[in-house]
């Protein structure tokens, strides 16, 4: 009996463990209206996040890399016009669609981003090329237009990028930052109501890799020329196969100004914090204080998952290394 116990607990200590995948998404975090928020809008809400974490899952499954599978969720939520990222991207103030993307493979610190860009079908794929086939790390406007082109990547007509939706929007925020330049008018139109939907994915591969990407048109109303955090590697995005990947959501300029992602990477390897603990006290305390709105996801390296937010939604979900999925919007 004791021989089989034996020969049992050896078994089972020299079978190799199935290393943990995870993969989590968001799609933008800000201000929802519960009350305006349509069950169509809600269920596609649900529908796209699922659909992006399943197509990052059954790569991970196979064996593939995080890279890739990050790149294929973001992708889906890029092409649907639901999230402000590829179609269905924010307005500027001129009334065009200006996107930023980045992604981060964080075996050995590789990132690629594109910033500006008004041509290029799904941006993600153009971070990834400017990362694997030139030895810069982010193009912008015509150059990065040019790049993706030159790498065979899809080419769209700027109108590809127009919704009704976002268009409504835009005109709503002109009309509203009109009436603030009045000087009886008290109330700042408020940017990051119902005007968010950026979007992010964070993987880990069953190789103990993992990687990070942000897409998104930026913010409603921004300025021509004007690049927020989604393409600043260390800022909207960032992955370190010995701390964490991350993708962040919000108010740009001060993701940009806290380097929101590396700070939450480098209190992990420096003062050890947990994941949970850093996500934690970036976005409820040094965000918050600063007047940040927004939020992030991450992964580390032992597969755990963060989904923080500090406004009163953030579309999200993910499937963890169970292998549990789950997708939420609300607090
Ligand atoms: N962070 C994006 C930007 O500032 C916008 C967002 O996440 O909603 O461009």
């Amino acid at each position: 009996m004791k021989a089989i116990t034996i020969a049992l607990l050896f078994f089972i200590a020299m079978t190799p463990q199935a290393k943990p995948i995870a993969i989590v998404v968001h799609g933008g975090a800000g201000r929802i209206d519960r009350d305006a928020l349509t069950p169509e809008r809600e269920r596609l809400y649900h529908a796209t996040l699922e659909q992006s974490l399943r197509a990052g899952h059954t790569i991970l499954k196979r064996g593939g890399s995080a890279l890739d599978a990050v790149e294929a969720a973001i992708v889906i939520m890029e092409d649907a016009p639901v999230f402000n990222a590829g179609r269905g991207a924010v307005f500027t103030a001129e009334g065009k669609n200006e996107l930023d993307a980045s992604i981060m493979d964080g075996r050995a610190l590789q990132a690629g981003a594109v910033g500006g860009v008004t041509t290029v079908k799904n941006p993600i794929r153009a971070a990834r090329a400017v990362m694997e086939k030139s030895p810069h790390v982010l193009f912008t406007n015509q150059g990065a237009e040019k790049f993706a082109s030159d790498n065979g990547l899809e080419i769209v007509d700027p109108k590809y990028f127009f919704t009704e939706r976002r268009w409504k929007q835009i005109q709503k925020w002109l009309k509203q930052q009109e009436a603030t330049a009045k000087p009886q008018a008290t109330a700042e139109p408020d940017r990051h109501a119902d005007y968010f939907g950026t979007v992010g994915c964070v993987a880990l591969d069953a190789k103990g890799n993992i990687a990070a990407g942000t897409s998104t048109g930026g913010m409603t109303g921004k300025r021509f020329g004007r690049i927020g955090d989604s393409p600043i590697i260390g800022a909207g995005t960032y992955a370190d196969n010995r701390t964490a990947g991350i993708s962040c959501t919000g108010h740009g300029e001060y993701f940009i100004r806290h380097a929101v992602a590396h700070d939450i990477s480098a209190r992990i390897a420096y003062i050890k914090e947990s994941l949970a603990k850093a996500a934690t006290d970036v976005v409820h305390t040094v965000l918050k204080q600063a007047g940040g709105s927004g939020g992030i996801i991450g992964i580390d390296a032992q597969g755990n998952v963060v989904m923080e937010f500090n406004t009163n939604a953030m579309t999200r979900g993910s499937i963890d290394t169970t292998g549990n999925l789950k997708t939420a919007i609300f607090k």
